[in-house]
């Protein structure tokens, strides 16, 4: 069987949006799948709106998703010549010609046309006609031209079998002659854009349904280029609430992939979260490892229809779509602690709180607190800002439970330096020690031990919530929780 070799051809004009990690997701998958290629194509033509920035976000979104390409990145600029020669040989065989028709001209023809209800307001081919000698003599008089292709005069209509949408059909009589190289003798993406999927040996063209208006006239220029013809397969559009296409423009970060790379989200989470935008596997399974999504991933269940990205602007709980982020979640608690430790390691550098023991000699108690901590946590941050009081003793204490389990009980004050005491002392510290420990005193205070353990869960992690109390205990370690239940003066005074 002929190799399948699938393509992600951005244009470099904004970031990574998750519209555009996706179209890639689904190609990476669907090269994995069938042992092909994917191809990794930057359609920089654009020089104005093209930024190296741009390129530079775009590779690194795909590499921090893990969707690697095989070939590439190949620059379309590059291929420039390719795409000049193409127009020309069109322009010999008589597929193409030269349009000298002027801007005002052909909007004065597309008002009367308008002006007198026609339906058909294209190219009236105006051009199509002229003779060698008529060419001959615009061109010496200097007359501008764009290259226009010429529809083929056929009754009937254009088909192509979408591997998603099934047939799609359009009447010839609905084209028009379109424009393939502008005026400045640039090639425009229509053309340049099958050129280089026609070299790269493209087999199968997965992206979404905003280019099939592309693709008819793309398939008119396959058949002229005398080119076997991909498959298609045209995905729906990432909508938002409103219903309006997702797109860097309107929404700005929120649709960034960078943005979920520099707020603590999981690259798998994102790309699990992508998959199911617009393609279920027709089971309930919704968390796929990146084998079962190579496995289940099939084209023939992508949805017609469009998919909704649920966001809410403003809104601190919904500030991204909550089923990714509770895909975040479950990737944090179920994910192979080593894999989540290198992910923690970056964080807690980045605020300054990692300390080179935890990848050797206190490694252990290193990956045994993340998870023991990482239960609550939504995304990688809050290691840094949750889980602070484990790393560091600068840590906040949240204004909540300080009121409740703190300030509440003014003899906490005296109660908890003295339990601190009584640890300082205890030879055996384990869970179950300091438990009884903490039982006893309560007994002997004659108050519930939940005062005391409230109140020492708030000066120990400074959280309201968090893990088993005498667990945290011992991950804290006799030293610190003595240091910290002795020093507790300043929570009173700075309230
Ligand atoms: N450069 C085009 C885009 O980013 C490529 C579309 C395509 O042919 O897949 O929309």
């Amino acid at each position: 069987m002929e190799e399948v070799r699938v393509r992600f051809p951005p244009s470099p004009t904004g970031y990574l949006h998750i519209g555009g990690a996706r179209t890639a997701l689904f190609n990476w998958l669907f090269a994995k799948q069938h042992g092909g290629k994917l191809i990794l194509r930057i359609e920089d033509t654009d020089e104005e709106r093209s930024t190296q920035a741009s390129i530079d976000g775009i590779i690194e979104g795909m590499q921090w998703l893990g969707i690697d390409w095989d070939e590439g990145p190949y620059f379309q600029t590059e291929f420039s010549q390719d795409h000049i020669d193409a127009a020309n040989r069109l322009l010999a065989s008589g597929q193409a010609y030269k349009c000298f028709c002027t801007k005002e001209e052909l909007e004065q023809k597309r008002e009367a046309a308008l002006a007198q209800k026609k339906s058909d307001v294209g190219y009236d081919g105006t051009c199509r006609h002229l003779s060698a000698e008529e060419i001959a003599e615009k061109e010496a008089q200097g007359i501008p031209y764009v290259i226009r292709f010429k529809v083929p005069e056929r009754q009937g209509t254009l088909f192509y079998d979408d591997q998603v949408l099934g047939r799609i059909e359009r009447a010839y009589s609905e084209f028009e002659d379109f424009v393939i190289v502008r005026s400045n003798g640039k090639p425009l993406y229509l053309l340049c854009n099958v050129v280089d999927d026609i070299r790269d040996r493209i087999t199968h063209i997965i992206r979404g349904q905003d280019h099939m208006t592309n693709t008819t006239r793309q398939v008119l220029l396959y058949e002229a280029l005398e080119a076997p013809l991909p498959s298609f397969a045209h995905m729906p559009l990432t909508l938002d609430l409103k219903k309006r296409k997702i797109s860097k423009r309107s929404h700005g970060e929120i649709v960034a992939v960078q943005f979920y790379r520099d707020n603590g989200f999981i690259p798998w989470a994102l790309c699990n979260f992508l998959c199911l935008l617009g393609w279920n596997p027709g089971t309930e399974q919704e968390y796929f490892s990146r084998e079962e999504l190579i496995q289940a991933f099939d084209l023939s269940r992508m949805s017609r229809v469009n998919s909704v990205f649920n966001f809410r602007p403003g809104d601190a709980k919904f500030f991204t779509d909550p089923k990714l982020i509770a895909m975040n979640e479950h990737y944090l608690r179920s994910m192979d602690l080593e894999a989540l430790g290198t992910m923690v390691q970056k964080e807690l550098a980045a605020a300054d709180l990692w300390d080179e023991a935890y990848a050797t000699t206190q490694k252990d108690w290193y990956l045994h607190t993340l998870g023991l901590i990482r239960d609550r946590f939504h995304t990688l941050k809050d290691f840094t800002t949750a889980g602070r009081a484990y790393f560091a003793e600068d840590y906040g204490v949240d204004p909540k439970p300080l009121k409740k389990n703190v300030l509440k009980h003014p003899d906490l004050k005296t109660w908890l330096p003295q339990l601190a005491e009584r640890y300082k002392g205890l030879a055996d510290f384990s869970a179950e020690t300091t438990e009884q420990l903490c039982r006893e005193f309560a007994d002997e205070l004659e108050i519930k031990p939940g005062i005391l353990i409230n109140g020492m869960r708030t000066v120990l992690t400074g959280q309201l919530a968090g893990p088993s109390m005498f667990d945290i205990v011992t991950t804290l370690g006799q030293e610190r929780v003595v240091a910290r239940l002795s020093n507790i003066d300043h929570l009173y005074t700075e309230a």
